[in-house]
């Protein structure tokens, strides 16, 4: 949904609510794409701050299913973000050197709601996820998630943290 601004810009002090339905199925990004399970409405305030300069209120609520780091297993990842924001026109549309310019929410005289969603999705994404905080993962050597099932691997082989300690314990011996 695009919310055409000229009409809260017009009037100083003009204070208005919106609601708008979160469009986006999929949260696409590099780091991956996650689906959107479950989503709210926004409820969007635009409050009329004066000399083309607006407040943007929000709560965007939604769920995503988002691969475990070690076992790739989804899982339910909630995210409750608090949106407020101060906008200035006069710099949204002159600003070449901002980097978010592409993915920036204004549009000329509209804002993206979709764009906004997907900016602030974006920066408070969770750095990491797990299904559980003792995720076994999966054996890097036979592909088997070791939560479900165990293998025969020799995986202490694998971890080169190991090998350096033991390393360390060899030259030790030497000396
Ligand atoms: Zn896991
Ligand atoms: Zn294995």
């Amino acid at each position: 949904m695009r919310i055409e601004l000229s009409d809260i810009l017009s009037v100083k002090d003009r204070n208005i609510d919106i609601q708008a339905d979160i469009e986006m199925q999929r949260f696409t990004s590099k780091m991956g794409d996650y689906q959107i399970i479950d989503k709210k409405p926004l409820n969007i305030n635009l409050h009329n701050t004066g000399k083309r300069r607006f407040t943007v209120k929000t709560n965007i609520d939604l769920e995503l299913l988002i691969p475990c780091d070690r076992c790739l297993k989804e899982v339910k990842c909630k995210m409750n973000i608090e949106v407020n924001k101060d906008i200035d026109m006069n710099e949204s549309q002159n600003d070449e050197a901002d980097d978010d310019r592409e993915m920036f929410f204004i549009d000329g005289d509209e804002l993206d709601v979709e764009k906004l969603v997907y900016n602030e999705v974006l920066v408070n994404l969770p750095m990491k996820i797990l299904c559980s905080e003792n995720c076994k993962g999966i054996c890097n050597r036979c592909g088997a998630n070791l939560n479900s099932q165990t293998c025969d691997c020799d995986t202490t082989e694998l971890d080169p943290r190991m090998s350096k300690i033991r390393d360390i314990f060899n030259n030790f011996k030497e000396v």
